[in-house]
């Protein structure tokens, strides 16, 4: 229900006008997921000055207020208009793990009751944010518990950007520097407009200031959408799942290379403007006896010629469900010394959070819906 306004004053009730054409009966606006440009138009329509619209920001992102009427150096009259008929609509943190690394896993719930996981890794100097874009995911890697899920449902801009909220508040960094890395639940350029819009939210100064280089993207290689976000303003950090060196052992680990060979997306990371300081990460899962073979790592070297890039190396974070194996560390630093002579820059992740299941790849929701392969992957296809 959209409540009264005070009808006294003309100019007010013109934007009440205007702002049940925005609100529905059921549906209030929610501030979290309104751009900074967007605020301002809310609130001129409220009959009040654009400037407003960076208080609210601040009060949303950086002191991680929703309640409207808790908003203190709003005019009283904007407060009862947004405290009617806004929201500040926040995910819900249901439950918290902490590892014996220090990395915390947060299970959030969300306003339809679906849930989603995201993390924070805790290192020197940076922090790190670990967030979804999905709740689960479509694509359905071989080795990803969070491919098993399924695609459930895509996150809403607000949604994405509000883990940041609730966990930048559980954590006490609101007002420190942090990363971002979208390695959460869900494949963001599956998710493409709500991701950058999030991203934007984050941006804004008023609000956390995310710079492009704080953050960074990690995604499957989903061509087309690697070509859109290569004109993006807001350009994050590339990371980029590639997990195999060949198209058949590819797409029998990570099923979009059906429709998105290994040869399209390097030709498209080779397109990618990339800083002269930055380089495109390689992210390279590494299953026992699959893909991690001397004879891959001289092929995977083969392959980042002519590329601005560096291999990340992944061993797998082995769980129930997912049919491989971890390689011995022997193993992982041969491959990993094979790139570096012939000139690769390379570097082994540490697993973080894995005792609490917070570490790549395992990061799942039981009591989904489950769809089947072949259905995850025609809706996971962009046309
Ligand atoms: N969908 C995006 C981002 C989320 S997955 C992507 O695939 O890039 C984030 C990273 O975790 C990816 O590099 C992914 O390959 C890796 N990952 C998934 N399952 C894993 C597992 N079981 N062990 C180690 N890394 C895994
Ligand atoms: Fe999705 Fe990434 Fe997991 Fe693949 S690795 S299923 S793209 S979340």
């Amino acid at each position: 229900m959209v409540p009264a306004f005070d009808g006294s004053r003309n100019r007010r009730t013109r934007a009440l006008l205007h702002w049940k054409d925005t609100v529905t009966a059921s549906t209030r606006v929610d501030l979290a997921d309104q751009t900074l440009d967007e605020l301002e138009t809310l609130v001129e329509s409220l009959g009040h000055r654009r400037f407003h619209a960076r208080q609210i920001v601040q009060w949303v992102w950086k002191r991680g207020v929703t309640d409207p009427f808790a908003m203190s150096d709003l005019p009283q009259t904007l407060r009862e208009s947004l405290g009617t008929q806004a929201v500040v609509a926040t995910p819900v943190l249901l439950r918290e793990w902490q590892s014996d690394d220090g990395t915390r896993k947060f299970m959030l719930g969300l306003a339809d009751g679906r849930q989603i996981e995201s993390v924070y890794i805790p290192d020197t100097p940076a922090q790190t944010f670990c967030i979804s874009t999905q709740v689960g995911c479509a694509m359905g890697c071989a080795f990803c518990l969070t491919g098993k899920m399924g695609l459930v449902r895509h996150l809403s801009a607000g949604e994405i950007a509000g883990q940041v909220r609730v966990l930048a508040g559980a954590t006490g960094l609101r007002e420190a520097p942090f990363n971002i890395v979208l390695m959460g639940m869900g494949e963001p350029l599956h998710n493409y407009d709500a991701t950058m819009r999030a991203l934007r939210l984050l941006a804004a100064p008023q609000g956390f200031g995310m710079t492009a280089r704080r953050v960074t993207l990690s995604t499957v290689g989903l061509v087309p959408m690697l070509d859109r976000l290569a004109a993006e303003p807001f350009m994050p950090n590339l990371a980029i799942s590639l997990h195999a060196t060949t198209e058949a052992q590819r797409a029998a680990i990570v099923p979009p290379t059906k429709k998105y060979s290994l040869a399209d997306i390097l030709d498209a990371c080779r397109r990618f403007p990339v800083g002269r300081r930055n380089r495109i990460t390689f992210e390279y899962v590494m299953l026992d006896g699959v893909n991690d073979s001397p004879e891959d790592a001289r092929r995977l070297a083969r392959l980042m010629d002519g590329i601005r890039g560096k291999v990340n190396l992944i061993p797998l974070n082995e769980a129930a469900g997912i049919p491989f194996d971890r390689p011995s560390d022997a193993r992982v630093s041969t491959f990993a010394g094979i790139l570096a002579d012939r000139g690769v820059v390379v570097s082994v992740r540490k697993s973080r959070g894995r005792d609490i299941r917070a570490a790549c790849g395992q990061l799942i929701v039981e009591g989904h819906e489950r769809r089947s392969p072949a259905q995850r992957l025609s809706e996971a296809m962009p046309s």
